[in-house]
């Protein structure tokens, strides 16, 4: 039993069952005993592997994508240069890097990096400390100003709420107690004309999330980007319209029991793109997977000049990072990508 384990259960014993949502948030950010407050989660002894870890390709073709799209739009000055959720801070780092001979761009560029985590905000520091970067606990602070935002596997970190339909509703998936264990158990059915709306025709037994915190930072980066201009880019796993069950739990690599060790996993759901999408009210959109994206900027040309300085052991790993990134099997597929920009601004490199 984790010590979060035991706050939930005194918690759920006093006022009775909570959201899957209100449970998520608790195990990921919970101050003293959350997952990203305490753990360090990326990279070998972690739980996970995200894009940027995996090689510096992805941070320096986003990167230039930004920075050609600033150049379309004629180099607007001063902007923000944001990230949500940078982890170690790697992905900002690649950027900043491949972008250093843009002319102007990072003069022009104010660094600012949304992170809820204070453990992870002093690696960030470490990392970026010589661009000065703005720390903000969340995207309603974010500058007026144009914005090129930037947000890898940010949006599936945040707390979702499943609801199962039956014949007389929508029942929420909540998690209680049975024998002091967690356990799930669903709410009586409730009338939600707006799930009924967003999923239509769904015979009874279909289970649907939804994720109101993407919505309230998505509406903060639409509102800059309608009344500033700019450029957002979302990658993330999901789909267009993600449904079902997409819970999921990851201790180091490999899946778990999302309610054994709260606290101690990772908890992540898909990413419902069309959502997003929806969310950035009077803006277009543009999505692609992944693969696709990554091999328009031209990742291809850039592995191989990579390949050039490299034998042995680390041109095998290079080549094996570069197939992780872009094959259909492993994340060029289920991973995904959406832009969000002004529907008057030009499509953005490797979306058009
Ligand atoms: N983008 C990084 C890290 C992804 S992990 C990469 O690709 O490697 C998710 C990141 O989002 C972590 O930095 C975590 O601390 C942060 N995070 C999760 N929920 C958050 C929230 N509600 N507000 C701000 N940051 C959050």
């Amino acid at each position: 039993m984790t010590a979060l384990a035991d706050i939930l259960r005194a918690r759920i014993a006093a006022t009775g069952p909570i959201s899957l949502a209100d449970y998520m948030a608790e195990c990921l950010l919970h101050p003293q005993h959350g997952y990203y407050t305490t753990r360090p989660p990326f990279g070998a002894e972690g739980d996970f592997t995200t894009a940027p870890e995996i090689s510096q390709m992805f941070g320096e073709l986003l990167g230039l994508c930004l920075a050609q799209h600033w150049l379309d739009l004629g180099r607007p000055a001063p902007f923000t240069l944001a990230e949500l959720g940078p982890g170690r801070g790697t992905l900002m780092a690649d950027v900043l890097r491949a972008t250093r001979g843009v002319p102007g761009f990072h003069a022009a560029a104010q660094v600012v990096l949304v992170e809820a985590s204070p453990r992870l905000r002093g690696v960030q520091a470490a990392t970026l400390a010589p661009h000065a970067p703005l720390w903000l606990d969340d995207t309603a602070d974010l500058p007026d100003r144009p914005l090129f935002l930037l947000a890898n596997e940010f949006f599936d970190a945040l707390p979702v709420h499943q609801y199962q339909r039956d014949a007389r509703g929508w029942c929420e998936r909540l998690v209680g107690l049975r024998d002091g264990a967690l356990c799930f158990g669903l709410s009586e059915p409730q009338s939600r004309p707006d799930l009924t709306a967003a999923f239509p025709g769904d015979p009874p037994g279909t289970v649907v999330e939804t994720c109101p915190e993407a919505q309230r930072h998505m509406a903060h980066i639409a509102r800059r980007l309608r009344d500033h201009g700019g450029l957002a880019l979302i990658l993330d796993y999901g789909g267009w319209q993600s449904k079902g069950d997409t819970l999921q739990a990851l201790r180091h690599h490999a899946f778990a029991d999302p309610l054994a060790e709260p606290g101690l996993a990772d908890l992540t759901a898909h990413v419902d793109f069309a959502a997003l999408a929806a969310g950035a009210d009077g803006l277009a959109h543009r999505y692609t997977a992944q693969g696709r994206l990554l091999r328009a900027l031209g990742i291809e040309a850039r592995a191989t000049r990579l390949a050039q300085g490299l034998t042995g052991a680390a041109l095998e790993a290079h080549l094996a990072a570069t197939r992780r990134l872009t094959d259909p099997a492993e994340m060029g597929e289920l991973f995904k990508a959406l832009a969000v920009l002004p529907a008057t601004a030009p499509p953005p490199p490797g979306f058009d």
